[in-house]
């Protein structure tokens, strides 16, 4: 498998589109240099040093047409990303000559790269594993500093080589095993029994604290889920609207697939949060929150956050005590709004307060108190991440899958030995655990986890 296959070239745009500097297409295999010569006149590429950049021209071979002055890089395998032949050419920036580029390479005999397929040759080819590969995805869509300082840490190999070394702990068990299974006249089953829990309950161990940091991971990757509730009329829309200053920074717009609920990310002073059932926060006319309450309510179960708004002009109704009540298990931050009228309600009078509720008091037409929201949010979302004490941190739902089910093949293992099970079952399960940490990295893997995966990826990479 880390062998170098052959495969054909292929070419894309690695820039994002749209004006630039500079754009650069990427060829990657055997037939990269040949490929791009056809296409160029200056330096005899084939016969450039590797890791060399070259000035020149592009060409339409068949025409003679002169099309952009370029930079070309050679770089010879191995010493590459893809561990293939890769050229890289340089075009001025903008949407023409770049494209026009890539169909003169096409026309010359590559192939258009699929999404992600220099990386799923990367890792075809054995430069990296799934982890690392999973990273180069992370990097990309990195929202914050701290997720880009992960990211670049799984890159650098370090879940990898935290899975491998669990890996081998197992397969120490179950040499040890082997052993007792060929020889069983030294009368070592007990000894292998004894060994055998105490490995699976160490890996057990390790497993866990990865788990641990998955949901800093998913906050990391995807921001706060945040839900903001409250009655109609409390003030939900006109808070959104402050905290997302004048420039309403809103990033992605994602209408929701399987339930009716419309997720937003916005971005509050760097911190992404993902806005949960924002249909009631977002509309002017008010239409949408006629189902307000019973729909917050469904959405509130994938909060991270809640922001429940009261109105303290007006007197505490059923409505606001349902709010609550049902969200008296979340992490919350409760709003009394409208601090610029006469107050109705104080947080004295509200008896369903928690202690470990941060109360705030604002007024979102006066735009008092809304910086205090913000670097509420902040603290949250900084000690949501900051807890994991580890470097490695799980940032994708797959190794956290993964990581589960390998945790259940060695409760598995632990029960069967506590129930007297033959030691060449409890084997079963231990090496189930190995083969399922092996997905994490890809070291066992199905061919559609991989088409799948890499086909996340963004055209180019
Ligand atoms: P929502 O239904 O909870 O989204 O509430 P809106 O943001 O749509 O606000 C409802 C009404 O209350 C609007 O007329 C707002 O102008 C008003 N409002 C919102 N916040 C305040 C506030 O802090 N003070 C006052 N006096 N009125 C506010
Ligand atoms: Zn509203």
């Amino acid at each position: 498998m880390a062998t170098v296959t052959e495969y054909d070239t292929i070419a894309a745009i690695s820039t994002p589109p749209g004006e630039g500097g500079i754009s650069i297409v990427r060829v990657s295999g055997d037939q990269a240099v040949e490929i791009a010569q056809k296409i160029y006149k200056g330096k005899d590429l084939a016969k450039v040093p590797t890791h060399t950049i070259n000035y020149g021209h592009i060409y339409d071979p068949t025409d003679n047409s002169l099309v952009d002055e370029v930079m070309v890089s050679v770089m010879r395998a191995p010493k590459t990303f893809t561990r293939e032949d890769v050229v890289e050419i340089n075009t001025h920036g903008g949407i023409v000559p770049t494209n026009k580029v890539l169909q003169l390479l096409i026309g010359a005999g590559a192939r258009m790269a699929e999404p992600g397929e220099f990386t799923k040759r990367a890792f075809l080819n054995g430069r990296i594993d799934l982890t690392e590969a999973e990273s180069v995805m992370d990097l990309i869509r990195a929202k914050t500093d701290k997720a880009m300082q992960v990211a670049v840490n799984q890159l650098d190999g370090n879940l990898n080589h935290l899975i491998s070394n669990l890996r081998q702990e197992i397969l120490d068990a179950l040499a040890q095993v082997e052993v007792n299974i060929d020889y069983p006249e030294y009368d070592t089953e007990q000894m292998t029994t004894k060994m055998l829990l105490e490995k699976a309950k160490l890996v057990g161990t390790n497993i866990d604290s990865l788990l641990k940091t998955a949901d800093s991971g998913e906050i990391l990757q995807h921001g706060l889920a945040t839900a903001i509730v409250g009655k109609p009329n409390v003030g939900k829309s006109s808070l959104l609207n402050r905290l997302l200053d004048e420039d309403k920074a809103i990033v992605t717009d994602v209408a929701g697939t399987t339930r009716d609920v419309v997720e937003q990310y916005v971005n509050i002073d760097g911190v992404p949060l993902k806005l949960i059932d924002t249909a009631g926060v977002r509309d002017t006319e008010d239409k949408v929150e006629k189902i307000g309450v019973e729909r917050s309510l469904k959405a509130l179960s994938d909060a991270d956050l809640v922001i429940l708004v009261l109105d303290s002009s007006r007197k505490l109704e059923d409505d606001d005590i349902e709010l609550l009540d049902a969200t008296k298990d979340k992490r919350r931050i409760i709003i009394f709004n409208k601090n610029d009228l006469v107050p109705v309600i104080t947080p004295n009078d509200v008896e369903q307060l928690k202690d470990d509720d941060i109360i705030l008091v604002t007024s979102a037409i006066k735009n008092d108190g809304i910086d205090t929201i913000k670097a509420t949010i902040g603290k949250i979302f900084n000690a949501g991440i900051e807890d994991s004490s580890t470097d490695v941190i799980i940032t994708s739902a797959r190794q956290a899958g993964l990581l589960r089910q390998a945790k259940e093949n060695l409760n598995d293992v632990i029960s069967g030995i506590e129930a007297g099970m033959p030691i060449d079952l409890v084997q079963i399960d231990m090496t189930s655990c190995w083969d399922t940490l092996g997905e994490i990295t890809g070291e066992s893997y199905p061919d559609e986890l991989i088409t799948q995966l890499f086909s996340q990826f963004c055209l180019g990479k």
